[in-house]
């Protein structure tokens, strides 16, 4: 009994430190908003870096063509190609293929890295050029789009130097390049004849791949193994911009609001930890909060508290419950919904992956309360985000009546029903019934692929 007073008082702690009430969200979205302006005022003049894309022209619905796209993000990577119809007719065909990169190749060197993406992406083209009947090229190079999921710094649509890397990567030797040059060197090794139209991230590639079909998407967010969003800003509302304008009139911007961090932000001692023991200490707090890499991690962090504290899981081998990253966030969305009257879900899971065993319903059901303030403030605050979004284009009160419709992708945001149900109705909570008539979320499935072989398609038209 006093093993479960103490659980008790750690998750009633838990609970305290990650409130996050209407008002503190209002405030986490004004200060993403003033973040953003900040970052458009000049270089460096906020963390959330606010890069230019040099995407100043969407997709429309009419390019026409054969297209390549390439996605490297987290754990996998995808090739894909789609033939586009042209005039409205959309995405006539598309093969794509996924594959898994070698773990010890996200620390390794970049030839190695860009080496191995090449030599799948060679596969694939050969494959996919054996099956086919016709050859849609008509004798043109075939024209790639890359999405690249970590902060880049550019100065053209088709290249980009490393800023640094997050989530799971640390190639030293890759920081500080340019991408592009090492992708397009790696294929010529392959002897593969294909050209890097466009460099982009997952968050523009959701844009523009949600952009192709609805004309009023104004942002695109993911929420995967990491978080970021882009959106489409106005030109002359870019002060550090020194170039030319372009004749759109709009740029779009690569927020990597993962980096944003504001006082208001409810950082519990888990999270403050799981920062110091990561790879990028003090940075990526936003991103830390609110993403897929470590939502199961903070859950485990707490359960080795709950366990060292109160003794509450028995006298266990805990050699797992200790060993970083090993709870993953499918493993919580998993307990989090499990809707059995015995939570037989939340037992087999604390067995199999934590050896935690012989659990009571009480202690299960104080798991899955777990689960659910972590994964419900990582929805609040992700809502927060997108209202920033919203306010910075002024499109967040009930005197607007455009349409704004909201490009959400990212496994976290596929998956995890609870996270993206949590934050559905929260940025209705934050925007008001009048004003949420005018704003949409939608879920643009797979953007971040195909939006890349979109970008190549209008750029090279
Ligand atoms: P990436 O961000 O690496 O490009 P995804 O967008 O596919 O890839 O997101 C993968 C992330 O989504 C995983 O790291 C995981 O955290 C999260 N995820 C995947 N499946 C689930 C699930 N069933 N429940 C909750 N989260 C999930
Ligand atoms: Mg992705």
């Amino acid at each position: 009994a006093a093993a479960a007073v103490e659980a008790e008082q750690v998750v009633a702690d838990l609970r305290e430190r990650c409130a996050t009430p209407a008002s503190l969200l209002r405030d986490v979205a004004s200060a993403m908003a003033d973040e953003m302006g900040a970052g458009l005022e000049e270089e460096g003049g906020s963390r959330v870096k606010m890069l230019l894309s040099y995407v100043d022209k969407l997709p429309t619905g009419r390019e026409e063509g054969l297209f390549y796209g390439l996605d490297l993000g987290g754990t996998n990577f995808r090739v894909l190609k789609v033939q586009l119809g042209g005039n409205k007719k959309h995405v006539v065909n598309s093969e794509s293929r996924e594959v898994t990169i070698p773990p010890h190749l996200m620390s390794g060197t970049s030839s190695e890295l860009f080496g191995f993406i090449a030599s799948e992406l060679a596969k694939f083209v050969a494959d996919e050029e054996e099956n086919a009947n016709a050859n849609s090229l008509n004798g043109k190079k075939r024209e790639l789009g890359f999405t690249f999921s970590f902060p880049v710094r550019q100065r053209s649509v088709a290249s980009g130097t490393l800023v640094k890397w997050t989530k799971a990567f640390s190639i030293d030797d890759a920081v500080g390049e340019d991408v592009v040059a090492e992708l397009q060197t790696a294929m010529s090794k392959q002897g593969l004849d294909m050209h890097v139209a466009a460099l982009i991230n997952d968050a523009v590639g959701t844009l523009a791949g949600a952009r192709y079909y609805d004309e009023d998407v104004v942002a695109g967010v993911i929420f995967g193994t990491g978080t970021n969003a882009a959106y489409v800003e106005r030109a002359n509302a870019i002060p550090k911009w020194e170039g030319e304008l372009p004749n759109s009139g709009d740029m779009v911007i690569n927020m990597e609001w993962g980096n944003f961090y504001s006082s208001q932000l409810p950082v519990t001692e888990y999270d403050q930890e799981l920062d110091k023991e990561s790879l990028n200490p003090g940075e990526q707090i936003y991103e830390k909060l609110t993403s897929g890499m470590y939502l199961g991690e903070i859950v485990r962090r707490v359960l080795l508290k709950l366990s060292l504290q109160s003794g509450i899981f028995g006298d266990i081998d805990d050699s797992k419950l200790k060993a970083h990253f090993h709870l993953r966030t499918p493993h919580i969305s998993a307990m989090h919904h499990d809707e059995t009257p015995d939570l037989n879900i939340v037992a087999e899971k604390l067995h199999q992956i934590l050896q935690i065993t012989n659990t009571s319903l009480e202690t299960r059901k104080m798991v899955v309360k777990i689960c659910d303030i972590v994964a419900r403030r990582a929805a609040r605050l992700a809502a927060a985000g997108v209202a920033g979004i919203l306010m910075k284009l002024g499109r967040n009160g009930c005197a607007n009546t455009q349409r704004s419709v909201i490009a959400i992708d990212g496994g976290l945001f596929e998956h995890y029903t609870k996270f993206r149900e949590c934050l559905e109705s929260t940025l209705g909570e934050l925007l008001g019934d009048e004003a949420s008539k005018s704003v949409a979320v939608k879920h643009a499935n797979d953007g971040s692929g195909i939006g890349a072989a979109l970008i190549a398609a209008s750029q090279s038209q």
